[in-house]
Order: C-alpha cells, then structure tokens, then sequence
C-alpha cells in the first residue's frame, strides 16, 4: 500500500464570499503543522476553535480545525480540516502559509486519489464522489450515493469471484497437457460463463441511462415556427430565457436549459421553426435542429391548433420516431377543440396552453412517465454505469465470448485460461485492480481540486 510521502493542501469550497470556506490537508506532516500552528494535537474528530497566525506571528482568522487521525480519514492519511471565515483573501493567506510551512499545492482530485490509494475506496466509489458532486437530479443523486456505498463494487466482485472460480477450474488443468476438461467441469465452466455473459450484458444496457442520469435526458422541442416552442420552453424553465417574439423564425440559434421535471434532468434544448419553405437564414437553423435532432433522447413536437397541417422535411420525420415524442397542441386557450389531424402524428396529443400553463401538469406527468421508462429499459434499478465501465464490460464481454466457441470447439486449456485472465483484467478495471498509473491520473485529474 503507498504510504504518501508529502503533505498536500487545499481549499476544499469554491472561491468566494461566504460563511465558511474550509482548506484540507492530507500527509505526514498533519501533525507538525497542528503543532506549529495551533501548539496542540487535539482528539481525532473534535473541533477546536483557535487562533490562525501565520508564520510572520501575523494573526490571520479565528478559526475551527479539526484533525482526522488516519486510517480514518477521507484519504487514509492523517489530514487536518481547517474552516475559516469565507472571505477568499483570508482562505489564501492560510493556503500560502500551509505551503510555506511545507506543503504541496493538491492536484486535481488527489485527496480522493490517495483515498483510493490506501484502499478507503475502489475505484467505482471514487468516481461516485465526482457523480455525487455534480449530481443534478434526485435520480442522479441516488444512483451515486447506492454506487458511492458499493453496489457496483460489490456487483463487480460478485463476477469476479465467480470468474476465479472458473479460471481455477481451468488451470488446475494446464499442468496435465494430456488430459482434457472432464464433462462435469465442462459443464460448470460452460455453465458459469453464461452467467457471466448474461450479467455483463444486464451491466451494459444500464449505459445508456447512465448517460442520462449524469448529462440530463435530451429533450429537442420542435415543430413549425410561431407554435410556442419558445414559450412553451420558457413556461417549463419558469422564467423568460428564451426569446418569444409574434414575428415567425426567431429561434434561430439554439436554447438549451438544464431543468428538473420530478426527480429527472432535462437537458432541454429549443430549435428553429421547421418551416417547409425557409428564408436562407432560417435554413441553415433547420439543418442544425435535424442535427440536434438525431441526438434526442425525447422530443416536445408542438403545434397548433389554429393553424393548418404544417409540412416537415421527411428527413426529420424518419428521426422524430412516435416512441421517442410527446406530441403537444399548444395555444389551447384558443382553439376550441382539437382539429382531426393529429391522427396523422402517431399518439394523441396533449392539448397546453404555454400562455396559461393549462395542461401542464398533464405534460410533466407525461415527460416524467417517458423518463421513467429509460429507468425501466436499464433493467438495475441500482447500477447505472459510465462510459469508462462500459468500454472495460465490453471488453470483458469479447473475452467471454472467445473463451465460450474456445470451450465449445473443445481448444486447448492454456487458450481457454487465457481470455479467461483477459476478462479477470477488464473486470477488474471497473473497480480498479489494475496496474495502471496513466488511467489514474487521467481519471482523477477530472476531479475538482480539494477533492
Ligand atoms: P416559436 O416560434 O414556436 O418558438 O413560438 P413563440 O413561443 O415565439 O410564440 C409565437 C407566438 O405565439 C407568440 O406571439 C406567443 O405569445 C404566442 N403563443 C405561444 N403560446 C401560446 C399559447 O399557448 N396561447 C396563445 N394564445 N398564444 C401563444
């Protein structure tokens, strides 16, 4: 296990007037610091109010520090909290003087690297701190917290046991060349990395939703221009983002709000008119809304109802799948009742007003029905995972298939141990029993620094 042998420092709040703005350290030198500082080392997790001075003798705050005595610490390491008055100028007077005393200025993310580096965390929870940070829906908080406490871990390690198992099994075999895999072992083996297959698949389709969860549901409102795109999106957002205007064609950039529907994000971006005779200004938006488009995950198609039919470019059509829209009759404040069109759009629309917010708790109802079933479609209600697990599930899964024809076509044992091993190394990147320095650093230097 790495013992670290400098002492790092950082502020741990963002820069900035506040009530408190805390600056962490981690490392050996915890202690001297406390005694230098504060001429005293207090119990492990109490917090003591003390003089700041810096090492001029110059006071600099009146303080609140606590000392985390490791190995129970966030990082394993002995490591000091100190909170201070949330005025930037004071919180970087202390971080000078910490790193005048001696120590280093913390990387991006280093303080959770160096948990993960004495074994606090593998390398799933790790990155469930950074889910945790950013999460910007209930849905998405509780998907980090359940990996945060271990559920992909522990997944994991449920496949990686059974994978031993296995690979057990099959080199007791290497050291006798001559003999082959009896029918009973064959059986199990055969048996076992079905099961695999079956659960790295299930881990897979949870990839998807994971997107979801950490970017926001992209949802594209489209429709012909002057139907109330723009206000429909401003009545969602609750304020007057986007640019509303009586004269057709003015959305002709794109809008894109992040807004909470029930306990999902929605990333929710507004598009130009779909004019089927378009102004040449007005073209171009029309071809960035298709290219908008074919990114959707859930599409707002709007009309309305006071005007006829409006015609779309068929390449649009072919992506505004029916399973994937809501359909909407916006401006219901004016038409009476709904026209016979609709037939023509798939499903029965939503009849809203975005001037008097009628019908919109029957549209948030149903955008929060269509999230849910991206949930649903995940198939682990507890796991949903990113695209650096994917990449490291789909290897393993080219692993299991080679090692299941190698076992079916009856091929040597070495090979069959082989891609076995290869799997073992894929899984064990999810969590991070990997030997690999480079992954690391990029990993954590995505994180924040103090965290
Ligand atoms: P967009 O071009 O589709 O984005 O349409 P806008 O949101 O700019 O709206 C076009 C016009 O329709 C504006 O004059 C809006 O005030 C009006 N409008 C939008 N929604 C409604 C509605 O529900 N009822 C009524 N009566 N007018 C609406």
């Amino acid at each position: 296990m790495l013992s670290s042998t400098d002492t790092i420092a950082a502020l741990a709040t963002p820069v900035g007037t506040s009530a408190i703005a805390v600056i962490r350290t981690s490392g050996p030198d915890t202690p001297r610091l406390m005694q230098e500082i504060f001429g005293t080392t207090p119990l492990p997790r109490v917090a003591t109010r003390a003089d700041f001075a810096g090492r001029d003798g110059g006071l600099l705050d009146d303080v609140l520090f606590t000392f985390f005595q490791g190995p129970r610490s966030y990082t394993g390491e002995d490591s000091l909290e100190i909170s201070c008055h949330g005025n930037p100028f004071i919180a970087q007077k202390i971080l000078e003087d910490l790193l005048a005393r001696g120590c280093r200025p913390a990387e991006p993310g280093e303080f959770t690297q160096r948990a993960f580096l004495h074994g606090q965390m593998d390398l799933s929870q790790a990155e469930a701190v950074m889910d945790l940070i950013h999460a910007r829906s209930e849905k998405a908080l509780l998907a980090a917290n359940q990996q945060l406490r271990g559920s992909l871990g522990r997944q994991m390690k449920d496949l990686i046991d059974g994978l031993l198992q296995v690979l057990a099994r099959v080199e007791a075999y290497i050291d006798f060349p001559d003999e082959d895999l009896p029918p009973e072992d064959r059986a199990l083996v055969a048996g076992e990395l079905h099961r695999l297959s079956h659960e790295t698949d299930r881990l897979l389709a949870t990839t998807h939703y994971g997107e979801l969860l950490r970017d926001g549901i992209k949802t594209v409102i489209i429709g012909a221009p002057n139907v109330g795109k723009s206000s429909l999106l401003n009545r969602l957002v609750g304020s007057e983002r986007a640019l509303v205007s009586p004269e057709p064609g003015t959305t002709r950039d794109f809008i894109e709000e992040r807004i909470l529907v029930g306990p999902h994000c929605l990333r929710i971006i507004d598009t130009a008119g779909l004019n089927p005779s378009p102004a040449p200004l007005e073209k171009l938006g029309m071809m960035k809304t298709i290219e908008r488009a074919r990114e959707a995950d859930l599409f707002l198609f709007v009309f309305d109802p006071t005007q006829p039919f409006p015609s779309f470019p068929l390449e649009l059509l072919d992506i505004v799948k029916p399973s994937k829209s809501i359909n909407i009759m916006n401006k219901s404040d004016l038409a009476e009742k709904i026209p016979p069109y609709p037939a023509l759009i798939g499903s029965v629309p939503l009849s809203v007003s975005a001037l008097t917010g009628q019908g919109f708790d029957e549209l948030i109802a149903a955008i929060v029905q269509r999230a849910e079933s991206f949930q649903k479609a995940s198939g682990i209600d507890d796991i949903a995972i990113n695209s650096r697990h994917a990449h490291a599930l789909v290897q393993a899964r080219e692993y299991l298939q080679q090692a299941q024809s190698k076992l079916a076509l009856n091929e040597p044992v070495e090979l069959l141990a082989s891609d076995l091993r290869g799997v073992l190394t894929a899984y064990g990147e999810i969590s991070g029993k990997v030997d690999n320095e480079q992954m690391l650093d990029a990993l954590f230097s995505t994180f924040c620094i103090g965290k």
